[in-house]
């Protein structure tokens, strides 16, 4: 077994459990969707995994994509990002197994999200919980602006239609 294919392992054994928890039926949906995100690197919104799984053509309702998501929140499968400020709040989603810390860089322009790692984040965090005396449990560092891909600006943004 590879890395991806025990994480994934790891991923439906703890949807399992908390399907098991809820009372909720353990459906071959939502273990497809389950699968659909361990297998993107992506930071995708519910409206595209929506998507991915038409091309696949599973019979998935958006109903079932959208509590299946938040179950995966729920049980910290998923992480959820609220990108954006105030006024326009975006929820992008991302696999969280087997993922390290990291922060992102959004692209106000194309909405597309890069990545990094700074160890200098770690040292921050462990200056700032010594000297304050303040255990900190998680971060979130979000960087604005605009990418250098070639057809950032002709990318075209939210082309999903929205209910
Ligand atoms: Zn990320
Ligand atoms: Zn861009």
């Amino acid at each position: 077994m590879d890395e991806s294919q025990s994480l994934l392992a790891t991923a439906r054994a703890r949807l399992e459990e908390s399907l098991l928890a809820k009372g909720l039926r353990r459906s071959s949906e939502r273990f497809a969707i389950l699968d659909e995100v361990y297998s993107r690197n992506d930071h995708f919104d519910a409206e595209d995994l929506y998507e991915a799984m038409q091309q696949k053509s599973y019979p998935v309702s958006r109903a079932t994509v959208y509590n299946t998501l938040e179950l995966l929140v729920e049980c910290g499968l998923v992480q959820r990002h609220q990108f954006g400020d105030e006024d326009n709040v975006k929820s992008r989603y991302e696999k969280s197994l087997g993922r390290q810390q990291h922060a992102h860089l959004v692209c106000t322009v194309c909405h597309r999200v890069k990545e990094f790692c700074d160890p200098r984040l770690h040292l921050i965090k462990t200056n700032v919980s010594n000297s304050l005396q303040f255990q900190v449990e998680s971060h979130s560092l979000v960087f604005y602006g605009q990418c250098t891909d070639n057809d950032c600006e002709t990318k075209p943004i939210d082309s999903h239609v929205r209910e």
